[in-house]
């Protein structure tokens, strides 16, 4: 146990709780739990607001380790909830096994990007969460409680924002192991882009668009994962975007040392979905972040809105990636019942401009009914109204943790009220 819980990755946030604790063990967990009074869990610290802070007690499951086990008969893997996926998709291709989609960086923790639905980008993808097929859960008096998608309470339980309790092992989809090659594009003109986000963005398996918004008819780069088992080969050009003749980062002038490769080589599906080499830092290192998913038949008309303050975005901004994923059923996530546009802006260290910022971008976004990633920074209060199944969400947490033991300052902000 520590006194000091340390900062965030971005370092924006120092974390309050009085204690971080590292239980070795689900039983040294459940023993900890049932005898703390408000407890949060930690995953590796990526979430750029205070979704996983507390005052009081503060639990790391990066110390409950045990070996992933894969089933491949069933094709899933069950797998601790510490575990990051960088490693987990190092043992799922040893086998011969992977994972449908990856974050942009393999460094987070399965536990904390299921929690806030985590995501990559394709049109027919849904987000990390949507791999999961069954959870452990420890609960306040230190209960284990397993769920699976056969449970009545699973949809609503998977994206839990740490609020439900703490997960100690996941059951994930799986799939044969596939190659993927990277290749960037550059140079989109905003016509071909408005007369054809949908074709574009589905002309892969996953498809990201980065802009910094200082070129007005242009969006810089285009990040095109394919799937050759899957899809058609790709044009020299696409829709007036050249191929990159070197390899790219998306941050311009960053070194591309710490990027996944790229110009079409063949490689596997772990070294090509995230754009960020696990032994490197990932992105930029030093910033903040901000992403609204808005349904995808907006997306064209939630571009032009937020290209309405590129003069006030740009100088605070590194760059902004745009990315898809499908429809999703899981109650929280920001993709519930909505094929998705991403609209991310990773920022300068500005937090104070950033924040001055974002209510006039959310202001934007509005007529998008737009829904904040759950680990990044936004403006917006209550977000109750922008979930259907809010108030399910609600009873659920009422009948699993009744005196609130998970529930802390940003939860009851944004979702869960005191009653
Ligand atoms: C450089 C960078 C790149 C990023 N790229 C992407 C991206 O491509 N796509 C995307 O969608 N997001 C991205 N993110 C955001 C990131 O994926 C999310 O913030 C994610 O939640 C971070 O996971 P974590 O393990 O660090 O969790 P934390 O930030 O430590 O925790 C997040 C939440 O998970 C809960 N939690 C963690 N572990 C458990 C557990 N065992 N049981 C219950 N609750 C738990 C916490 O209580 C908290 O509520 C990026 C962030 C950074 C810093």
């Amino acid at each position: 146990m520590t006194t000091d819980a340390g900062t965030n990755w971005s370092g924006n946030l120092a974390y309050a709780a009085a204690e971080l604790h590292s239980p070795q063990s689900v039983d040294e967990l459940r023993r900890l739990v049932a005898s703390s009074g408000k407890v949060r869990a930690l995953g590796t610290r990526h979430s750029f607001n205070r979704i996983a802070d507390t005052e009081h007690t503060l639990v790391s499951t990066a110390a409950i380790v045990d070996e992933p086990v894969i089933d491949r008969d069933a094709q899933t893997v069950s797998v601790a909830a510490g575990m990051r996926y960088g490693e987990l998709a190092g043992v799922l291709e040893r086998a011969g096994f992977a994972l449908a989609t990856l974050a942009s960086l393999p460094h987070i923790s399965v536990g904390g990007a299921t929690a806030t639905a985590t995501h990559g980008s394709g049109v027919r993808t849904g987000n990390l969460s949507t791999a999961v097929t069954a959870l452990d859960l420890v609960l306040a008096n230190g209960d284990l409680l397993a769920l699976d998608r056969d449970h009545p309470d699973f949809a609503g339980a998977v994206v839990h924002l740490g609020a439900l309790g703490i997960v100690t092992r996941f059951t994930l989809a799986i799939e044969p192991s596939f190659g993927i090659e990277q290749t960037v594009f550059e140079r989109l003109p905003w016509e071909s882009l408005a007369a054809g986000f949908d074709e574009i963005m589905g002309s892969a398996y996953s498809v990201s668009l980065f802009t910094t918004w200082q070129e007005p008819g242009v969006i810089e780069q285009v990040w095109v994962k394919r799937r050759p088992d899957r899809d058609a080969p790709l044009p020299a050009e696409l829709a007036g975007a050249m191929r990159a003749t070197e390899a790219r980062h998306p941050l311009p002038g960053s070194s591309a040392v710490t990027c996944t490769p790229q110009l079409g080589v063949p490689g596997r599906w772990l070294d090509r979905l995230p754009h960020f080499r696990l032994e490197f830092t990932p992105s930029n290192g030093e910033e903040l972040q901000s992403e609204y998913l808005v349904p995808r038949q907006h997306a064209v008309a939630a571009l032009e809105a937020v290209r309405t303050l590129a003069d006030r975005i740009a100088p605070l901004l590194f760059v902004t990636e745009v990315r898809t994923v499908a429809a999703d059923d899981l109650w929280l996530s920001p993709s519930h019942e909505r094929d998705a546009v991403c609209l991310h802006f990773t920022w300068h260290p500005r937090q104070p401009e950033v924040e001055a910022l974002l209510p006039d971008l959310e202001a934007a976004l509005a007529p998008f009914s737009p829904r904040p990633h759950w680990g990044k920074l936004f403006a917006a209060g209550d977000l109750a109204g922008r979930y259907p199944k809010a108030a399910d969400f609600r009873a659920l947490a009422g009948r699993l943790d009744p005196q609130r033991t998970f529930v802390n300052e940003f939860v009851e902000r944004h979702i869960l009220p005191e009653p």
